[in-house]
Order: C-alpha cells, then structure tokens, then sequence
C-alpha cells in the first residue's frame, strides 16, 4: 500500500472517557468484527482488563476504510494503556503514531491523565485532534468541556467531533477526520531497516510476538533480524498485520505497523522501545528514546500452602514470559516462609499481578505491604539497593539513605483543594505549582515521596475529593531522607514480613497506629496475642488481643449438627487467608494493616 493512504493513530484520553468503547465503534464501522465479536469490547483482550475496565497492553488493528473522496485508507489503530505505571508503553506505542485522536468525556471535562498523554503526544509532534464524547448524557456540557480543552491544553477545539461512543454517534466524522487531518507517515523503503518494537508479549505456540512500526526500510519472512539494544539476532518466521485477526503479510514497509515473528523464546529479549534492524546491512543508530523500565514498587508474595512454592514458582514465571516490566527472585522469610518478592512498575501493576496469580493460577497468596527501592550507602562507602525493610543495614551502618520522590499533578475541583494540599503537605511534599486552570478546577503539583503515595495516597485522595480528583505522577529523583525500620513484634518476636521502612517523624504515630490496626485484625485465639511496635530496641507502641473465652463449637455440643458444621465451615473460610506465624495465626490483612494506617 502506498505511504499516502497509510494512516497511524491513536486514542488517548483519561481512564473511564470512552476509550476503548470508541475503538471497538471503530472496528466495527470499518467492518473488521463479527457479530459475535461486537459483544465485547475487542481491545480489551484479558478478562482481567474487562473486569476492571482498564486497557493493560497495547495493541494494534489495521482497519479498511473507504473514505468519502472514494480512496481506499489503511488506518492503524494503536491502543495505549490508560495508566500511570505503563506511562513507557504509552510514550512508545504514540511515537508509532502521526497523530492521535483525543478523547474527553463531555461530562467530565480535561483530566489529569487527559494532560499527562496529550503533552506526551505534543512533544511526539503528532497531530491531535479533540474528540467530546459521552454527548448523549444529560450531564453532558460540549461547550464548556470544548473550552476547557481550548483553555487548558491550547489546542483548537473549532472542529471538535461530538460524538458517542455508545450510541454510534460521530462515528464516520471521526474516520474522515483520520484520513484528513492525520499526516500519512513518512520514511525511505529503500533505506537501512530501523523499526521500533512498541509491544510484545508470549505466545505459547509461536514464541514472542512482536509489534513493530517500520520507520525506514522493509522486514519480510526469512530476513535475519538484530535487535539493537540486547543485541540478539533472529531469521523472521513472519510478519503480519492485526485485522483485528493475525493476517500474514508479504512484508512490512516504512510507515507500516504490524507484527514480526522471529523465534524469540522471552519479552525480555524484544524489549518495547528496542530497535530492529537487519542483520547484514544493519542501521547506523538505533530510533531514539530507548528506556530500560525498572521495577519501582517491591513487595513479598507467599503461599498460603507452603506446599504451593513450586506452584507459585511456575506461575510467576509464566506471567513474567509476557511482561519484561516485573521481576521476582526467591525470598526466605522467618514468617512466611520461602517466597518471593516481586518488583512491579506501580502499584496497579503489583495488583494486577496478584489478582492474576489467584486468579488465573490459582495460587492462594499472602502478600506484604508494598515498598519502594531506597538507596542506602553504608558507612563503609558500599551503594545497596533496598527493597525490603529486611534488607536495610543496622542503623549504625548506614551513612546515607536516599528514598525516590515523583512529580504528582492532581487534578480537582475548587472546593477540595484546601484538603488535598493538607493531605499533600501531610504526605511530606513540596509544592510546585497551584494553577487555576478554569474558575472551578485547579491543578495542584507536587513533589511527593513515593514510599506516602504506595502507602495510601490513593485511597485518601478518592475519599477526601468524594472521587472527583485525578493523579498522575512521573519520577523524580532519589533524596536523603531520615528513614528508620519499623519492627513489630508478635509475643515478642520480630515478625520479619511486617518490618516497614517510614520516616522519623512519623515513626512513632504509625507504629501507634498500626498496632491499633492489627489489633482489629488479628482474631481472637486460644492464648493472648501481644503486639509491639519498636523502632531497634526500644518499643513504641503496644496492645494485646484477648484470649478466646471458649470453644466456638462448645455451645452446640450435642446439639444441632447443621448449625454446627456450618460453624465450622465459618471457621474454615475465615482461616482459609490465615498464615500461621510462631503460635498464632494471622490473617491476610494484618499484613496489610499500615496500608489502612492514616
Ligand atoms: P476507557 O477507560 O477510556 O477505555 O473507557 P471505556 O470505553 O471502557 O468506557 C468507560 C465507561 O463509559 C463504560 O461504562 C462505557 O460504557 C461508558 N461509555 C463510553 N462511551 C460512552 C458514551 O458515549 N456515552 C455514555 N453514556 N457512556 C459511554
Ligand atoms: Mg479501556
């Protein structure tokens, strides 16, 4: 297909805006889905995303249009996943973009990942466009939101489409606004080949699937292929287009986007991002921006059932075969055992994990509360990495430790702004910026520790804003930082997997605090259950937990056989997420208690 009728876009918009409804309209009004299909949403491929309404993994789909001046168009879409800890996959799969339509929910108004991926697509030079969807609600505001879109973002919104997703509307407006206003991509088909790997993931039946946009030159069946950045050489098995069914082609061209096929065993080994070139008559330099993605958050996972080690051994190395961002290595804990801590890219990364393993492995886990990476420098000059509260030194060998701060905007309406800078400042972070962005919404930055934002800065934000701000954070840098290791103690033995790493000032209110916590968490059981928090030697805060008073069988005995088991089958789903640790027996969110912590 000739360049000139080739067009590469994309869809960005914030979470819940119509993303993904708005694509699978595409694919629809193109002609690419059965009926069958359009049941679901297309995209959205794992019934994981389904559930949770979220886009996870980029695709790509080549869609046949016939535009209204009777030429006949290639239009690729590229999906972008729709959160801040894939931030690296969105900037990738758009710089395979020309331009990139923009979606705000005409209810809603500009967001802050709206911002996030449309300065991301700004600085890509792409040509983006405002899409106002949603139209057909009630609440819908077109104007205000166009103006909004005008004001905050400076792009002109005079021939935004109207449309809606749900009902079909605007539709061929958008597609005509595609071939019209998306530049046809550029590129020499006779160059050196360079093409950017903007996903990947495992195929268990042909290995890694790549999904490349060819920038210069061409790749076809039998080439021998280098990828630039691991350096690892390959003889293409195929290539091929998303229709949205796997299509092989005889080639893929400059200004192309579609899969490549080359025997590779791991997603490690086609990082997105890389650069594909042939192996004879390789490119000079590989496409810019290469970033190699390093897990940000750590945190333990373990069996329930010791016996389900090897189990959840499997399981993690199968996920990790699809996901190159999430690394694990075995961990030995006094109390929970042999695990294994896993990094992830953010904390919706490290859920989506978890819920997976359970899910679709079928692994009962017990996981720890979620941590960052500090840098430690010991007094003896050495540099540690700490993912663990377990790892970190004793005080007395620690010169220096560093935690990792990001960039936070949040997006809110006017009269919830005094209460997100109390959380802000409560939170430990350094203002940058308080804009009004509108009369009613304001855009506060902030200069956030991450260790606050994995603990419960989230949650905290939803409910103080009653749902109605908006996050999105990047990293910052790594700063000194007064951080000492909380332990706790169960009948007065340090239980290893509860250890946290806080802040000095506010050692003493979370140890408080948590003990409080778990005190509601841990049940009852046959001896008092002490609970101690202590920083070194010295113990903060304590609470206990009452003995059981009696059997909890013991009043039917003889009596009625059903009320009985039923008692019992209580019992056992209660201790179904139990984990006994020395004597007694935790649940689940005990671990989790500082996550519940203010
Ligand atoms: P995404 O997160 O941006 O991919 O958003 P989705 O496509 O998953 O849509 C989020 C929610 O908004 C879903 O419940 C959709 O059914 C709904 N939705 C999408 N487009 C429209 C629309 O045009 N009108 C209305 N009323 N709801 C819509
Ligand atoms: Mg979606």
């Amino acid at each position: 297909m000739n360049q000139k009728n080739i067009r590469n876009f994309s869809i960005i918009a914030h979470i819940d805006h119509g993303k993904s409804t708005l694509a699978d309209r595409l694919l629809e009004a193109t002609g690419a889905l059965s009926d069958r299909e359009k049941s679901d949403q297309y995209l959205d491929k794992m019934e994981l995303e389904r559930e949770r309404g979220i886009t996870i993994k980029s695709q790509a789909v080549r869609l046949n249009y016939k535009a209204k001046d009777g030429l006949d168009y290639i239009l690729n879409l590229i999906d972008t996943p729709g959160h801040v800890d894939f931030t690296y996959e969105v900037s990738r799969s758009l710089s395979a973009c020309e331009g990139a339509l923009l979606v705000v929910d005409a209810a809603q108004g500009v967001e802050a990942q709206t911002l996030a991926n449309v300065y991301m697509a700004i600085d890509q030079d792409l040509e983006v466009f405002p899409v106002l969807n949603k139209i057909d609600l009630p609440s819908a505001e077109p104007e205000r939101v166009r103006e909004e879109v005008e004001e905050i973002i400076g792009i002109d919104t005079s021939d935004a489409v109207l449309a809606s997703a749900k009902e079909g509307i605007g539709i061929s407006d958008i597609l005509e606004a595609v071939v019209n206003r998306v530049p046809a991509p550029g590129g020499d088909v006779d160059a050196p080949l360079q093409a950017m790997i903007f996903d990947s993931w495992y195929d268990s039946y042909q290995g890694v699937i790549i999904l490349t946009r060819v920038v210069e030159g061409s790749v076809k069946k039998g080439d021998k292929i280098k990828l630039m950045a691991t350096g690892g050489t390959y003889e293409v098995q195929k290539v091929g287009a998303f229709s949205p069914h796997p299509t092989e082609l005889p080639k893929l061209a400059a200004g192309e986007v579609g899969f490549v096929i080359a025997g590779i065993k791991v997603v490690e080994d086609a990082k997105v991002g890389d650069t594909i070139t042939h192996q004879h008559a390789p490119a000079e330099k590989p496409l810019p921006g290469f970033q190699e993605v390093k897990p940000m958050v750590f945190s333990g996972l373990y069996p329930i059932d010791s016996g389900e080690y090897d189990a959840l051994r499997d399981a993690l190395e199968k996920l990790r075969l699809n996901d190159a961002a999430f690394s694990f290595e075995p961990e030995n804990s006094l109390a929970l055992g042999f695990g294994f801590r896993c990094g992830f890219l953010g904390l919706l990364h490290m859920e989506i994990i978890q819920e997976r393993l359970e899910r679709e492995f079928n692994v009962e886990l017990i996981t720890t509360a979620p941590t960052v990476v500090y840098k430690v420098t010991t007094t003896k000059g050495e540099l540690l990495q700490v993912e663990s509260a377990n790892m970190l030194p004793e005080v007395q060998f620690i010169e220096k430790i560093e935690e990792p701060f990001v960039l936070a905007s949040i997006h809110v309406p006017n009269e919830f702004v005094g209460a997100v800078l109390n959380l802000c400042i409560e939170k430990r972070g350094v203002q940058r910026e308080l804009k009004y962005l509108t009369a009613n919404r304001v855009m506060v930055v902030y200069e956030l520790p991450l260790n606050e934002i994995v603990l419960d800065f989230f949650d905290r934000l939803k409910s103080i804003t009653r749902g109605y701000a908006s996050l999105d954070y990047e990293h910052l840098d790594f700063r000194p930082s007064k951080l000492v290791r909380l332990n706790v103690l169960i009948n007065g033995d340090v239980v290893d997997a509860l250890s946290l790493i806080v802040h000095m000032d506010k050692a003493q209110f979370r140890g408080r605090e948590l003990v409080s916590k778990m005190k509601e968490f841990i049940p009852r059981q046959q001896y008092e259950v002490a609970i101690q928090a202590a920083i070194g030697n010295k113990v903060i805060a304590r609470s206990t937990v009452k003995a059981l008073r009696k059997d909890v069988t013991a009043k039917c005995y003889g009596g009625d056989i059903t009320r009985k088991r039923k008692l019992l089958e209580k019992q056992k789903a209660g201790k179904k997420r139990m984990k006994q640790v020395g004597s007694v027996e935790l649940p689940q969110d005990a671990f989790l208690a500082i996550l519940k912590v203010k």
